[in-house]
């Protein structure tokens, strides 16, 4: 008969062999929320109030930082995936109308504490399933999300708005897709890199669309809204790029300018990401993905300027669907 010490250690050893090792947290992880408050921001944005317990263990590590949303599919019905870490797998399970869509959205502010996550939508109208459900959105309304988890002690990724220490110069150009994110990138700028100069243009649908934001002293703010410019989107963007914005010498930045390949923005996502060699200039544009492929041929091939110094992200794309 075994002795309780050794009995004790024979369970502990099968107790161990059950149960294993924890598991590790992955990087990411799905949150089930719940719409709480709508805040009407300007004519074309607003902010959605998400609350839910899982929200106190959501992460965001920038200004930028990338979350997926579902919404309710074809049937009406809200996403309901599994919490397992097998969403992806029992997604692709789904037919047509049963399957959750699900858009790409920047974390606008996380408040942990109180479990609340802010997302802030363009309301484009009832012609995707992200903007229609922001159109229709009642409180209560249930959605989830895919966002970093906080208890994963890695870099999760998920984010552009990695500022070189030693910053000189920040251009950030984009469309009100981009709104959300520049707006967390001046406040970062304003509370980090306060004497740094930036040079931000902002793109957006109607004049009342132009809205306070939190800047440095040293940041220049310029609106360009659609409705007072008479322009196509994109095109009011690109103009001040070339008319406006303060570019460093190309004899500073000896870029690759040499064969500049084009991205097939109808088949995938531009996404370049910058790895400066030095602070001395940094831009970060994102928006329609035409418009920032214009701005990129203008900078890189025009211009001369050092790829590595930019960070371009097609945001969305005028006319197509990217689920
Ligand atoms: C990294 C990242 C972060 C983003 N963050 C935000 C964010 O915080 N807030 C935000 O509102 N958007 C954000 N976007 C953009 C958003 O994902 C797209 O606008 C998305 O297409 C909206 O989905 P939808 O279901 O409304 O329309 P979709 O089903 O994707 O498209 C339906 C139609 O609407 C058009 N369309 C899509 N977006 C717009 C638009 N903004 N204006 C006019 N027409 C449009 C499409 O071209 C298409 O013709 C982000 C995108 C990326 C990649």
């Amino acid at each position: 008969m075994s002795s309780p010490a050794s009995l004790a250690s024979a369970l502990g050893h099968g107790l161990r062999k059950l149960v294993g090792k924890p598991a590790k947290p992955s990087a990411y992880r799905l949150f089930d929320v719940q719409l709480k408050a709508i805040i009407a921001l300007s004519p074309s944005l607003a902010r959605y109030v998400f609350s839910g317990d899982d929200v106190a263990q959501m992460h965001t590590l920038a200004a930028d930082q990338r979350i997926k949303i579902f919404f309710p599919s074809a049937d009406g019905q809200p996403p309901r995936l599994p919490k397992d870490g097998a969403w992806q797998q029992a997604r692709r399970g789904l037919d047509a109308l049963s399957c959750p869509p699900m858009r790409t959205y920047t974390i606008r502010n996380l408040r942990r504490e109180v479990r609340e996550v802010d997302v802030d939508f363009v309301l484009h109208g009832v012609n995707g399933p992200a903007s229609a459900w922001a159109t229709r959105a009642c409180i209560g309304d249930r959605l989830q999300i895919v966002a970093p988890d906080f208890a994963f002690e890695g870099d999760p990724g998920g984010y552009e708005w990695r500022p070189p220490k030693d910053l000189r110069s920040l251009l950030l150009v984009g469309d009100e897709t981009a709104l959300p994110a520049i707006a967390g990138i001046l406040e970062h700028m304003a509370l980090a890199y306060a004497d740094v100069p930036v040079q931000a243009f902002i793109e957006v649908p109607d004049e009342q669309d132009c809205i306070d934001l939190t800047c440095s002293a040293a940041t220049e703010l310029n609106w360009l809204p659609r409705d007072l410019l008479n322009g196509d989107h994109g095109e009011a963007m690109l103009q001040a790029v070339c008319e406006l914005a303060r570019l460093p010498r190309v004899q500073d930045h000896p870029g690759c300018t040499a064969g500049l390949e084009d991205v097939d923005i109808e088949q995938q996502i531009l996404w370049e990401c910058a790895a400066p060699d030095s602070g001395e200039f940094h831009a970060w544009i994102a928006g329609e993905s035409a418009a920032v492929m214009r701005i990129r041929r203008y900078l890189i091939t025009d211009r001369g300027l050092d790829r590595k110094a930019l960070t371009l992200m097609g945001y969305w794309r005028a006319g197509r669907t990217f689920d």
